[in-house]
């Protein structure tokens, strides 16, 4: 879907290089843009790390040419490790909570990928188990841990950070985005810190998550909607560091799933849930600072939109609150 204006021999060349496009409500003031990552051929922003992570470990030796992935994912972490998988001769298996969207377990079977589904009761920490037993049984499999594995921030510090720096001529104030391994925020800020250093830098969770715990903050816990960010148990979330960021922002499930409705209606925005409380968490930081409440080095607010509503129609995201089934 990117648009590139050249032949290009493979499918994995179109990855990365997506739109970054204004959010309309935000201040004239203070501009947000958020980087359209469905535009990537798996649809999502984890087809980055899928490409970028396979490689590095093929390269490094550690998955051996024709080997197995096996890997614990909410689903586009295994759309975006399948694509790659497929094109670069590796078998991929994905173990995955029952609880996220069949849309994406269908797209996985259909790169050619197995899918293990673990209950939804025993969470991510369940299916990170599965995978690891699963490795043991076979002897060239790698579970590339996203959760854990210094790659995942890489992908995103080589190649999504300087994408942004580029497009806006390194006038970035501000960096926002919801926390699922956390490795978009953290790869992404830690390239455009470089580049200014008073970079303001949000993560973004669901009320009921406990992202904000390892700020020491006392949130309660609870189950939210919103699909792709978020933590029930934040040991498990090793690439979050809580130094980073200046602020973790928690969004309530009904204001997520009304902004979903509002981008698409109003701005053409055909984004999922982690888009829409991404998008309310930057609009607030764009009208702080509007309103002079924080500094930023730079009057520009950037956010990701990582995927597109349309792999969550089954759930029911544009239908009322409560027929949208988390
Ligand atoms: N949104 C969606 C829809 C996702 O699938 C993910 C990945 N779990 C994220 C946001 C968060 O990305 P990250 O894992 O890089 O924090």
């Amino acid at each position: 879907m990117t648009t590139h204006g050249r032949p290009l021999d493979s499918v994995l060349d179109t990855i990365g290089e997506t739109p970054l496009v204004r959010v309309q409500a935000a201040p004239n003031d203070v501009p947000v843009y958020a980087k359209l990552e469905s535009f990537n051929p798996g649809a999502s922003v984890k087809d980055r790390i899928g490409l970028y992570m396979l490689e590095a470990m093929l390269e490094s030796g550690e998955l051996p040419a024709g080997g197995t992935v096996i890997e614990p994912t909410a689903g586009n972490t295994g759309i975006g490790f399948a694509v790659a998988a497929g094109q670069l001769g590796v078998d991929a298996v994905f173990v995955v909570p029952e609880r996220f969207s069949v849309e994406k377990q269908t797209l996985m079977d259909a790169l050619g990928a197995e899918v293990i589904n673990t209950p939804t009761e025993d969470g991510m920490g369940g299916a990170i188990q599965r995978a690891h037993e699963l490795a043991e049984e076979l002897d060239d499999a790698v579970v590339p841990q996203q959760f854990s594995n210094p790659l995942n921030v890489e992908a995103h510090y080589e190649l999504t950070g300087p994408e942004i720096h580029d497009a806006l001529d390194g006038e970035v104030g501000a960096v926002v985005a919801g926390c699922g391994t956390a490795g978009t925020l953290m790869g992404t800020g830690r390239y455009l810190r470089e580049h200014a250093p008073d970079l303001h830098v949000t993560a973004v969770e669901p009320s009921g998550s406990l992202y904000s715990r390892m700020l020491g903050r006392d949130v309660e816990e609870g189950s939210y909607k919103t699909e792709g960010i978020g933590t029930h148990d934040p040991a498990t979330n090793e690439l979050f560091d809580p130094e980073f960021v200046d602020d973790v922002v928690q969004i309530p499930d009904r204001d997520t799933h009304a902004e979903m409705q509002r981008l698409a209606r109003e701005e053409g925005q055909l984004v999922a849930s982690s888009s829409a409380a991404n998008s309310l968490a930057a609009l607030d930081v764009a009208e702080r600072a509007a309103a002079g409440e924080i500094d930023l080095p730079h009057d520009c607010v950037v956010t990701v939109f990582p995927d597109s509503s349309e792999r969550y129609l089954s759930k029911g995201v544009y239908g009322d609150y409560e027929e949208w089934e988390g």
